[in-house]
């Protein structure tokens, strides 16, 4: 696809608004100072399938026993990151949740973050890819911990969710390539990647990037480990670098509309879009013309709802192999029978399902 204007535009515009405001002196040199970072201010969005040390893929599964250690193992590549982007002269550094495990809490362990670096916590729910990507909010972008996309064959291969693939003007991109789309938009570019071979691969398509490979996918579900130390010592490395190269870094920003294709891959499908009228299906993909990337984004998200609902046949499987899920099955139908009379009574109030989760009180990305 094609990518246009130059990094640290938007940095570079910021100093010159001040020396200008200086030289008519509006501010002062504290002023300025004050109002202006000392350097490139970072948003690290991290990931959980692409972590050194890593190659059990339920350790980035919120609730399974081996979750805790895809935690140690995500603070440490993050922390070692962060403190190459420090050492490259970053101002600032601020951390998402690009992974979205389930867990109410974040899955970063805040109390080891490094200090200098500091978590986004919102009380309302929002998207790390798309509601911060604000022309002016960051500088430039690392992601860690990623993964390939679909069909590339590497450690928990996917793009965005489960059994789907994302095409950009007839493209399949990975989920680095999106976060780059979308932060384009807003002028900011991708300095920095981390992850395994396969997605160094795929990431081609981004030669600026500063990568770091993590591992060697053996299969979807298992990975050859490089020496962590060294991964780290090569994530330090490579931040600093980044951040300064970032004046090199390409912002993607395509031009005009956007060919946007989702298409459904085992262990999906599209069987609930298929049918559907108005919608533009072809060969398990469903294809429409977006004005930009955030368009194409939010248009693409109900798509992936709907494509996983497909996940039911295999949840409904392990589901009704359970001794009592034909009580549990009774249970769900009195549930929605409750509802439905609830609701044709008049009596929304009691609709809610008294049973619901508490609802979270901090968001730090997907959730
Ligand atoms: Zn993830």
């Amino acid at each position: 696809m094609q990518v246009s204007r130059s990094a640290a535009t938007e940095f570079r515009g910021r100093v010159f608004a001040v020396l200008v405001l200086l030289l008519a002196g509006i501010v002062s040199i504290e002023q300025a100072s004050a109002a202006e970072p000392s350097g490139p201010r970072v948003l690290l969005i991290h990931d959980m399938e692409g972590l050194s040390g890593q190659n059990d893929p339920y350790t980035f599964l919120y609730g399974h026993p081996a979750y805790p250690k895809g935690q140690a193992l995500l603070i440490a590549d993050v922390n070692a990151v962060i403190a190459g982007l420090f050492a490259g002269g970053a101002a600032s550094v601020v951390v998402a949740d690009g992974h979205g495990s389930g867990n109410p809490g974040p899955d970063i362990l805040v109390d080891q973050l490094d200090k200098r670096a500091s978590l986004v916590s919102r009380d309302q729910p929002f998207d790390a890819y798309l509601d911060l990507a604000e022309q002016g909010a960051f500088d430039a972008v690392a992601v860690v911990g990623m993964h390939c996309k679909s069909g590339s064959g590497g450690f928990a291969a996917h793009t965005y969710t489960i059994g789907m693939k994302l095409l950009v003007n007839g493209h399949s991109i990975t989920e680095t390539e999106l976060v780059g789309l979308l932060y384009g938009r807003a002028g900011i570019p991708v300095i920095f990647a981390s992850g395994d071979d396969r997605l160094a691969a795929d990431l081609k398509t981004m030669p600026w990037l500063q990568y770091v490979t993590t591992k060697k996918a053996k299969s979807a579900a298992d990975a050859e480990l490089y020496p962590v130390a060294q991964v780290h010592e090569a994530m330090r490395k490579q931040a600093k670098l980044a951040v300064q190269r970032l004046k090199s870094a390409t912002v993607m920003k395509p031009e005009g509309p956007l060919q946007i294709a989702v298409r459904a891959v085992p262990p999906a499908n599209m069987r609930w879009l298929k049918v559907m009228p108005g919608v533009n299906y072809q060969d398990e993909t469903v294809s429409f013309v977006a004005t930009d990337m955030a368009d194409a984004y939010r248009r693409m998200r109900p798509i992936v709802t709907a494509l996983s609902f497909s996940f039911s046949d295999a949840e409904l499987t392990a589901f009704k192999a359970q001794p009592n899920a034909s009580d549990l099955e009774f249970k769900g139908m009195e549930e929605l029978y409750r509802r439905w009379f609830a609701a044709e009574s008049g009596e929304a109030a009691t609709v809610a399902a008294p049973t619901a989760p508490a609802a979270k009180t901090q968001y730090h990305g997907f959730h």
